[in-house]
């Protein structure tokens, strides 16, 4: 396994590992608070998408740092179905499924 993102927003680390996975990249977020309990968050256990596949690593660094690059200027939503506050550049909510209204 190896690390290709680290962030303090356990969706933006959901929503990678979707992006990789999109791509065929197996991933999987570690640390994620929501299973892990909000109390625990420390420094050294912030939310973050590991890669299975080393020998992708390359890539899906690129695949995040396009990503990051058209981060879009959308204002945060909330979502209608079960009310997770999501940033703009969601396009669906990443609790539910449910697409931005
Ligand atoms: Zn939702």
């Amino acid at each position: 396994m190896k690390e290709v993102f680290v962030t303090r927003n356990p969706a933006e680390a959901h929503l990678v590992r979707g992006l990789l996975e999109n791509a065929g990249i197996a991933a999987v977020v570690e640390n994620d608070v929501l299973t892990t309990g909000v109390g625990e968050i420390v420094e050294a256990a912030l939310p973050s998408v590991c890669i299975l596949d080393e020998s992708r690593a390359g890539e899906a660094e690129a695949l995040i740092a396009e990503w990051q690059r058209e981060e879009p200027e959308a204002p945060a939503w909330e979502c209608p179905k079960c009310g997770e506050k999501l940033d703009g550049r969601f396009t669906s909510c990443w609790e539910c499924g449910t697409e931005r209204p």
